[in-house]
């Protein structure tokens, strides 16, 4: 479809459409997993685990979690990791929700799962820091690569790492 050929109103359909597909994605406000409702599915889900909360960096790395269906908590996406060369501190991120929502919800453990990068370290040792005196704070056991992102580990080895969490330091 060459779309300087089709006419006018066809086109202002067409980008209508595109407008409002955008729109109903959008970011769940509890745990801002990407949502197309205000609430997500795994947040509206009363069979979750509400003692656990994952945190991770991105709706990609909830979609691998889920995959391997060793999780049944909720999660918590941060939307990035901090990284001061991109201008990127814990104000661009999600974390004062975080902060906050733990400390009214009162989960029994918090496991961060943030990719081992040298962002992904600074962005645990921070949220870590934050959350200790709410709860217990754990990290997922890395067999994974330095620099391995969660969504590119195969479901095993995520469920590994997944088990053979820690409490951070
Ligand atoms: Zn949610």
């Amino acid at each position: 479809m060459h779309i300087l050929k089709r006419p006018e109103a066809e086109v202002e359909a067409l980008a209508q459409a595109l407008i409002e597909a955008k729109k109903q994605i959008g970011l769940c406000k509890e745990c801002f997993h990407l949502s197309a409702e205000p609430v997500c599915e795994i947040c509206r889900n009363l069979n979750r685990d509400n003692t656990a909360l994952c945190v991770v960096a991105d709706s990609r790395d909830v979609i691998a979690l889920e995959k391997t269906r060793e999780f049944k908590g909720k999660y918590h996406v941060l939307g990035g990791v901090i990284s001061p060369i991109d201008g990127i501190g814990p104000e661009q991120l999600t974390v004062q929700a975080l902060v906050r929502r733990v400390s009214q919800q009162k989960p029994e453990e918090v496991i961060l799962a943030i990719s081992p990068s040298v962002e992904g370290e600074t962005t645990t040792l921070y949220v870590g820091q934050l959350l200790k005196p709410f709860t217990k704070v754990t990290r997922i056991a890395f067999g994974l690569p330095v620099g391995g992102d969660l969504e590119y580990a195969d479901e095993v080895t995520l469920a590994r790492a997944l088990e053979g969490r820690r409490e951070l330091d």
